[in-house]
């Protein structure tokens, strides 16, 4: 089934590594804790414990850096049996906070596509994550008037994103999500009869990584942003 682009009203803009770079600074942060843990382990053997740490702790707190937080000082004691000294546990801490303070790097292209789609379509955001924290970047971003709605979203699964196209009032054939994950940004869209720009950033969490199907139907992949003007 090919989009019926003429039929969009709405489009939704993931915000991290859509609107502007996250993960870049999540790959660092685990540079850093693997350094910190250096005495107790490999690094990758580090890697995966708090990978699985996360994976575990992500239906406790959510998505987002507090959450990343916890998980590496959860995981800095597990993997040096409790003897991670304080001082290191204050300078995991001191990691994430250096992650929320960091200045939002906007993608390249972003506010010239937003520029030119204002007007035309009502353009929101969907992310997912701290409310603080995506609220902060928004502000900081300098991006806000172009959107006329902000959702801050627990999950990114089919009932989400059909509750809040309920909630909206926005029919599903009218809607266009445009994102970088393929899992979370596109294929629960393409289930509830919506469709999707997937826009690929170079780096991928790995709970986000999700095979292709083999016959992509209801969204199209571009390389970068700039590329969805050809369609809209
Ligand atoms: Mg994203």
């Amino acid at each position: 089934m090919e989009i019926a682009f003429k039929e969009i009203k709405v489009i939704g803009f993931d915000a991290d590594d859509t609107l502007w770079v996250n993960e870049t600074y999540f790959r660092e942060a685990e540079e850093q804790f693997a350094t910190l843990l250096e005495p107790y382990e490999t690094k990758n053997k580090i890697d995966q414990e708090l990978f699985k740490m996360e994976m575990k702790n992500l239906a406790l707190y959510g998505y987002g850096i507090k959450g990343f937080m916890l998980s590496m000082i959860e995981s800095a004691l597990e993997l040096s049996n409790n003897e991670i000294p304080q001082a290191t546990l204050l300078k995991l801490l001191d990691i994430g906070k250096q992650m929320i303070a960091h200045p939002v790097d906007i993608l390249e292209d972003v506010e010239a596509v937003l520029e030119q789609l204002k007007g035309k379509y009502r353009l929101i955001v969907l992310t997912k994550g701290d409310l603080l924290d995506q609220e902060r970047k928004l502000d900081r971003s300098n991006l806000s008037d172009y959107f006329h709605h902000v959702e801050v979203l627990s999950d990114k699964k089919e009932k989400n994103y059909k509750d809040l196209l309920e909630h909206l009032e926005i029919s599903p054939n009218e809607f266009l999500m445009i994102g970088n994950s393929l899992k979370s940004d596109v294929l629960p869209l393409v289930n509830i009869g919506a469709s999707a720009v997937h826009v690929p950033f170079h780096t991928t969490w790995k709970h986000e990584e999700v095979r292709a199907p083999k016959k992509n139907s209801g969204y199209i992949t571009v390389q970068k942003l700039t590329d969805v003007l050809a369609y809209l």
